[in-house]
């Protein structure tokens, strides 16, 4: 009762949407507005797609239009040529987008910078040009006579009867993107921004995520498609080309991209004002043209300019934020993996070698971790510690030498697969989602613990498992001691408890071995204490560490063993203190003593 109350704008633009075209006669709404707001749940389905792809995922596509194009030339080809019911020219449409967008998808989500919107652009074009040249599909004049929908054994005849069709779509294209961001695979996608080597690291496929979102966000635009051609009856290839593609980025970026309900927003917004502009334009110039485009062009570098976020955040309020991430009680725990002994070889680092062109970065260098233990690799800047991390986590393979943990090799492993045998790290420089919770952060952690994939998430069959995943992670996040944040975005939290919150995230996937990489760079001193008494406390409960530093006084309390790097070689093996005195470590560190 509380949420229908909170949510009442929102209930109240949901009758409203579904009241108007049979309002009776003073309220009675012409055909023009519902034509309008029919093309505004058009777009929006498309829109909703691209924030899922370009807001959330980071990858810019300028060719959906093209999308919608298969979808409306694939049941526009097969109703007229073979009389098929239309709904299975729906499926056909969703599978054969979804076969070309995986294809396109495979070659062009993995181009990196400015080559994959260039990317979309060239296969927007390619595919606009071949609608056009199709003898089959009517060349330019596209396909005429195209059946009328039935539902149910309704006629979709009028505007007035397939707008409840649209808007259900709509609605539903909704409920499923909030669902999917809200599950595992969500979080992982939410995580792909950036280089998604975080994401790689916690075990994600990230190469395979991009490839599934863009897929979606494909078939959601070929839904469109299918719709807008029982709309029109008819389909040329003017609406599928590439301006149309641009018109779809900007209703996604002018909602608010990283907000599904935003699209929805753009599409009105954009649709209305095109509509306006339309009008307006050619009696202020006394010609006509399409010159609502440039109004766009200017519109958008303002709101780029002073509100990044879109207008969606001005009615954000109004309307509920689709189910948020708890943390339940008592669920039955994720199954752990077997723990080594204490004082068993747990990693070992044999002679590995890292050669960047004629720079030896690490220069045979050998050392182990014995479980229990927290061993500290430490040098001056530019020793090679990061590298020989990089060389442990699978980020970078070695040139030479071997590295196994717990017997078995692991040096021509990729990250992902080093993540799966137990090897958990964090980040010299902290890679969370800013704009997710603690929670959801240190529950991407436990992404290789769940199995639940895209269909399972969309339509909620994921529950019991996210019941179990957020357990873990509310269970890790009380381990490190930051329950008291575990709703507040991790954006808001202090640099000392971003560094806590990656500690709680390695711990999520139940590793037997931990790599920090300078951890206590950046801290305040009595953060710098709590992450000590934090680390030994790890080891009390058996955690087995990893520590590359910068920093001696911080490792010299903390750390059982300390390997010493200079210039990519090891001067160094041995106890802290011993260390401590040996000249050659005073000579890398000081600059020799007297
Ligand atoms: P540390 O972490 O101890 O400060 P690094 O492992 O980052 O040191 O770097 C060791 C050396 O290798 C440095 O001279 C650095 O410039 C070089 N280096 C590191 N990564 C690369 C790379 N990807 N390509 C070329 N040189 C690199
Ligand atoms: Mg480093």
């Amino acid at each position: 009762m509380k949420r229908i109350v909170k949510n009442g704008p929102f209930w109240m633009f949901l009758i409203v949407l579904f009241a108007l075209p049979v309002l009776p006669k003073p309220l009675h709404v012409p055909e023009y507005w519902i034509t309008l707001l029919n093309y505004i749940g058009l777009y929006s389905i498309v829109a909703i797609g691209l924030v899922l792809l370009t807001g959330i995922g980071g990858m810019t596509s300028f060719g959906q239009a093209a999308f919608v194009g298969i979808g409306a030339y694939a049941t526009a080809y097969l109703t007229t040529q073979f009389g098929v019911s239309p709904w299975l020219g729906l499926i056909a449409g969703v599978l054969l987008t979804a076969l070309i967008a995986w294809v396109l998808g495979a070659v062009t989500m993995r181009l990196s910078g400015h080559f994959l919107p260039l990317g979309t652009i060239a296969w927007g074009l390619a595919l606009f040009f071949l609608f056009g040249n199709l003898e089959l599909l009517g060349k330019y004049d596209g396909i005429n006579g195209i059946p009328v929908l039935n539902l149910l054994g309704i006629d979709l005849e009028t505007g007035r009867h397939i707008y409840y069709l649209i808007w259900i779509v709509v609605l539903g294209a909704v409920v499923s993107v909030q669902n999917l961001l809200n599950s595992r695979p969500g979080r992982a996608i939410r995580a792909l921004r950036g280089s998604g080597s975080m994401a790689e690291a916690m075990g994600v496929d990230t190469g395979w995520m991009r490839v599934v979102i863009f897929v979606y966000a494909a078939v959601l635009a070929a839904i469109s498609g299918f719709l807008y051609a029982h709309l029109q009856r008819a389909v040329n290839p003017t609406p599928f080309g590439l301006n149309h593609g641009i018109e779809y980025l900007f209703m996604a970026v002018v909602g608010g991209v990283s907000h599904v309900w935003g699209a929805v927003l753009g599409a009105a917004i954009l649709t209305l004002l095109q509509d306006y502009l339309q009008t307006l334009l050619p009696k202020l110039l006394g010609e006509n043209g399409n010159f609502e485009m440039i109004v766009f062009g200017i519109l958008m570098v303002l709101l780029l300019q002073h509100a990044r976020g879109g207008v969606w955040p001005f009615v954000a309020r109004l309307f509920p934020r689709g189910p948020q991430a708890r943390a339940p009680n008592d669920v039955h725990p994720l199954p752990m993996r077997s723990k080594p002994a204490a004082g068993e070889r747990l990693l070992s680092v044999d002679k590995v070698r890292k050669e960047f062109g004629g720079l030896v970065a690490v220069n045979d260098v050998s050392f182990d971790v014995k479980s229990g233990h927290i061993i500290g690799l430490i040098g001056p800047n530019g020793a090679g510690k990061s590298t020989t991390f990089n060389l442990v986590t699978g980020v970078l393979q070695p040139t030479r030498g071997t590295v196994t943990f717990r017997g078995e090799r692991i040096d021509a492993l990729n990250s992902r697969e080093i993540a799966r045998r137990g090897i958990g790290r964090t980040f010299q420089h902290v890679k969370l989602v800013p704009g997710m919770t603690v929670l959801e952060n240190v529950a991407i952690g436990a992404h290789l613990r769940g199995r639940a994939g895209v269909w399972r998430s969309i339509v909620r069959l994921n529950r019991s498992e996210e019941a179990r995943l957020m357990a873990e992670a509310a269970r890790q996040i009380r381990r490190v001691g930051l329950e008291k944040h575990l709703y507040d975005e991790a954006g808001s939290l202090a640099l000392g408890q971003q560094r806590i919150l990656e500690i709680a995230r390695a711990l999520c996937c139940d590793p037997t071995l931990l790599l920090l990489d300078e951890p206590a760079a950046g801290l305040r001193y009595q953060e710098k204490q709590q992450l000590a008494a934090l680390l030994r406390r790890l080891r009390e409960e058996g955690m087995s560490i990893l520590l590359v530093e910068h920093d001696m006084d911080f490792v010299m309390n903390l750390t059982d063993r300390l390997v010493v790097m200079e210039f990519g070689t090891r001067i160094a093996e041995g106890l802290p203190h011993e260390v401590q005195r040996d000249p050659a470590v005073l000579e890398a560190y000081l600059g020799g003593v007297e």
